[in-house]
């Protein structure tokens, strides 16, 4: 085959954005979908989030895929079958860091990746290796939650941040609705004044408006 005739079918669609967003049921959504059109479809979770169960992905509301659990991308490639069309992996940021160049690989293979993986943790710091896998990705969505301090008083905006609600160090702290909430930017800060708004250099003022 001419070079100028190569396809390849591979791509990386990342699912990101907050806790309760439903990353991991979107994930579960498309991996089903892509069975249903007669791929064949393996997903992977990494075996330090056994919330739930170890042989299967589980959206915080109930949906279920069969999953293998690995402690390392090598060990999630290395049983990848070489007629597998599809790959989903859950909580990408828990992955070591050689997860995008894993991904790279399996996508140029032609295999169509779908990743879910938090984009920042509950400081607003990138998460892992998200921001690798996100400027890779051929495709983006973001995942938002209903902000859980705006919905306690009746309003519905959506998430931009995961507040950690328990006190503990490190940033893997694996967790449901007992550990973390989403929360809007306003909230956030309100949640945070302490830390985050007395932290924040005063802006600017802006030049008088010239006449
Ligand atoms: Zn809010």
């Amino acid at each position: 085959m001419n070079d100028s005739d190569r396809v390849c079918e591979g791509s990386i669609e990342v699912l990101s954005g907050t806790m309760f967003g439903g990353k991991t049921k979107e994930l579960i959504r498309r991996l089903i979908e892509a069975e249903t059109h007669g791929k064949r479809v393996q997903a992977f979770k990494h075996k330090m989030d056994g919330r739930y169960h170890f042989s299967q992905l589980t959206s915080h509301d109930g949906f279920a895929y069969r999953a293998e659990a690995v402690r390392t991308s090598a060990e999630l490639l290395s049983l990848v079958y070489s007629d597998t069309n599809v790959v989903g992996i859950d909580e990408g940021q828990f992955f070591d860091p050689e997860l995008p160049s894993i991904v790279t690989t399996m996508a140029d293979r032609g295999i169509r990746v779908v990743i879910a993986t938090l984009d920042l943790d509950y400081l607003r710091r990138s998460f892992g290796c998200a921001p690798e896998l996100l400027a890779l990705a051929t495709t983006v969505v973001k995942c938002r939650a209903t902000c859980a301090e705006c919905n306690r008083r009746g309003v519905s905006r959506l998430a931009d941040f995961s507040r950690r609600t328990v006190h503990a160090t490190g940033t893997n702290v694996v967790g449901g609705a007992e550990s973390y909430e989403p929360l809007c930017r306003a909230c956030y800060l309100n949640a945070n004044d302490e830390t985050v708004l007395n932290t924040n250099p005063p802006l600017a003022s802006s030049p008088p408006a010239s006449a």
